[in-house]
């Protein structure tokens, strides 16, 4: 009995030993299976932000042309703008034209007889390549934004098709020179204002029509401003 037992016991154990070592084994070969397939895991897809982040990319000033208006009593009257109080953002409404051809439009406008509907013009307008014109010093006033003519300063910028979404040329100057304008005129954030916010008009369209694309433009210019604040080379750039 004694031996039977014996025998018994160690065929036991040897089965035993067997099953330990095939689950070891088990074990080993599925956690290697689980750390290679981790290892080959795609990385999360960060989300991709609907602007470029305008705080990080390096200043760099934008063409400026001073190509002025005839004075005329219709795009530039030459009445003296006392205080820049704020500046105000505008679109052509025209796609595809660039800043040349919306400046001749203002100029043309010296052709026309006196009157109400003929007062068109801008202090500046950008270009579809960000080239910025000054059509229109900031000492005087020009005829875009209505009851804030008197105290603002005009900026239409051109666009590439009917959604009115400016390009990335157009957009980096457009916050470059808000900073500038900003910095040089004291003018409060507030005071950053589309010409939707003075008369109800749907200008500029897309950032009328995309609260959150104006409220990233206006963050963008905050970032945009408070980096050039610390780049003297900013503000003598125009
Ligand atoms: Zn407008």
């Amino acid at each position: 009995m004694a031996g039977k037992r014996k025998k018994y016991t160690k065929d036991f154990l040897k089965k035993r030993n067997i099953i330990i070592a095939t689950s070891l084994v088990m074990i080993l070969f599925f956690s290697i299976v689980i750390g290679v397939s981790g290892l080959h895991k795609e990385p999360v897809q960060k989300k991709i932000p609907v602007f470029p982040d305008y705080s990080k990319i390096t200043v760099k000033a934008p063409v400026v042309k001073e190509k002025l208006l005839t004075q005329n009593v219709n795009s530039r009257p030459g009445i003296a703008l006392k205080k820049v109080n704020g500046v105000v953002i505008h679109y052509t409404a025209n796609p595809g034209t660039d800043a040349m051809a919306n400046r001749n439009y203002f100029e043309s406008r010296k052709k026309r007889k006196d009157s109400k509907e003929n007062k068109v013009s801008s202090n500046y307008i950008i270009g579809l390549d960000g080239t910025i014109i000054r059509c229109v010093p900031d000492t005087e006033i020009a005829y875009a934004s209505n009851q804030r003519n008197a105290d603002t300063l005009s900026i239409e910028c051109c666009h590439p098709d009917k959604s009115g979404k400016f390009s990335t040329a157009t957009y980096q100057s457009l916050i470059h020179l808000v900073a500038y304008l900003c910095d040089r005129y004291e003018i409060s954030l507030s005071q950053i204002i589309r010409h939707y916010d003075i008369t109800g008009k749907n200008c500029p369209k897309y950032y009328v029509e995309n609260e959150n694309a104006w409220k990233q433009l206006k963050q963008d210019i905050v970032s945009y401003l408070k980096r050039s604040m610390n780049n003297k080379n900013t503000k003598d750039t125009m």
